[in-house]
């Protein structure tokens, strides 16, 4: 799509303001019902094109996706726009610089509709836990977009976008993209910087595409991965072009499933997952049984980690360095006993009424978890098991080229069915976290759509690869997207 609009930017059939008012135009009419942004950058937006426009009618060359419209997450800063992670708590933040992303994306020419929904500080599954109300799948607006880049997808998947950027701790740019019927990556740990990201788990996080097909996202991924010396984990620049690597070839690239995995998923889930390993074998890719023996683990490893980061670094939201105080409101409507009356006060109250129920959980898991006395027990722990999850990737890519996994255990489920059940909602990431926690890259396709209730819901599948082997893994996908 993005190359589609490129070439009728370039020869005048479209100028990229035509191109951002119509955008805009299914935004006014669709946001208020599906909830997908939070803050609109018009202004922005019409002036980015404008320098566009004025680029084309002078002659000169533009980038393949200078004047193309697209959506960021509201987790990822941009000079003087709103950011508020989807937390009451910076409701009233604007940011004062650039995220690396940003800086390369506006270098690009890429236009910026505006921001997001997403669960608060991007914890959740469903973008129910944002502050703003929840983000509704446009395939069944009665169920879930997923989350917690839950409006990046249903910007892309609903014509408000051509392309977005999410962040993907535990599966919060596939899981959404598999529910909402849309491509979505999480690239290697590292391979994209993380600086002005709203840090969440900082060994985990990782910015990523989403967008309608693979070679969008390919695209994406090439102007956004850079070396970047304010982010001391992102690694050096390869400075690839991923959209040169999609050949469509598959022919004996070995591909690992997990039997486990398969043992015990749902019927129509698997009915899907075996259309694809059939597919694969089709075009000449071979399927090996493989093991990943602490995967089991993932999840309990996962929900360790990422609580004890996040209980560090959301200790900076105290109401007096960034965003909302308690004792700014003039009206103090939810604290029964009037406005904090010191500073003690003032940082548990602002903690206390400004933060969700959910990031509440999370800081108090995670503080407990790294408290004197428990560090070996949990957090140590976890680490070492994180070590061993890597080491089961490691062998199993001894044998094979990527792995192949369902995205989801379903797809996307109703508005209000998890909510109330954290356990239900973990469940949610059991086949995406073990990405995060080895640092692979991984990517949610589309694989099919299931008949529920008359509506027609998308599921994605997912493939996992070698760390910063981004070109083969998105080349086999998009092989499967083409044939
Ligand atoms: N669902 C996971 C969580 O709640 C993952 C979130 C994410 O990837 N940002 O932590």
């Amino acid at each position: 799509m993005i190359k589609e609009l490129h070439n009728k930017l370039i020869s005048g059939e479209i100028t990229s303001t035509q191109l951002v008012e119509q955008y805009f135009a299914v935004i006014s009419q669709k946001n208020k019902d599906i909830n997908a942004y939070l803050t609109l950058t018009k202004e922005l937006a019409l002036e980015q094109a404008k320098k566009v426009d004025e680029k084309i009618s002078r002659g000169e060359e533009i980038g393949i996706l200078e004047g193309i419209p697209g959506a960021i997450k509201d987790n990822i800063c941009i000079e003087n726009v709103r950011t508020t992670a989807g937390s009451k708590i910076l409701d009233n933040y604007v940011a004062p610089y650039d995220a690396t992303v940003i800086k390369k994306l506006k270098e690009a020419g890429a236009i910026i509709l505006g921001k997001t929904n997403l669960d608060e500080f991007a914890m959740g599954s469903s973008t129910e836990n944002s502050a703003y109300g929840a983000t509704k799948n446009p395939h069944d607006l009665e169920r879930v977009s997923g989350g917690s880049s839950g409006g990046s997808a249903v910007a892309v998947a609903s014509d408000m976008a051509v392309w977005s950027l999410g962040s993907d701790t535990g599966g919060s740019i596939r899981q959404p993209a598999s529910f909402c019927g849309i491509v979505g990556l999480k690239p290697t740990y590292g391979r994209v910087s993380r600086y002005g990201l709203i840090a969440m788990a900082s060994s985990l996080d990782q910015i990523g595409p989403m967008a309608k097909s693979v070679e969008d996202v390919a695209i994406i991924l090439s102007i956004i991965s850079e070396k970047d010396k304010l982010d001391a984990t992102s690694t050096p620049s390869v400075n690839k072009r991923y959209e040169d690597y999609l050949t469509g070839e598959v022919k004996g690239l070995k591909i690992g499933i997990v039997k486990e995995y398969l043992a015990g998923l749902n019927e129509d889930v698997k009915k899907i997952i075996n259309g694809v390993i059939e597919k694969y074998k089709k075009l000449g890719a071979q399927i090996v049984e493989i093991e990943l023996p602490n995967a089991k683990y993932a999840l309990p490893t996962y929900y360790i980690i990422q609580p004890c980061e996040t209980s560090s670094n959301l200790a900076r939201f105290d109401g007096i360095k960034y965003g909302m105080r308690a004792d700014d409101k003039k009206n103090s409507d939810y604290n029964p006993d009037g406005l904090p009356k010191n500073l003690l006060e003032n940082y548990l109250d602002t903690r206390a009424y400004e933060l969700g129920a959910e990031v509440k959980r999370r800081i108090m898991l995670g503080t407990y978890a790294l408290s004197a006395g428990y560090y070996d027990a949990y957090y140590l722990r976890a680490q070492k098991v994180r070590t061993l999850i890597k080491q089961d990737f490691q062998k199993a890519f001894e044998k094979v080229d990527l792995i192949l996994t369902p995205t989801t255990p379903s797809t996307a489920f109703k508005l209000g069915e998890k909510n109330q059940d954290p356990l239900q909602m973990y469940l949610e990431d059991i086949f995406t976290i073990t990405a995060n926690i080895a640092g692979v890259p991984a990517i949610s396709v589309p694989g099919g759509e299931i008949k529920i209730n008359g509506k027609n819901l998308p599921i994605g599948f997912q493939l996992l690869g070698k760390w910063f082997d981004e070109e083969t893994l998105l080349n086999t996908v998009h092989a499967f997207e083409v044939n």
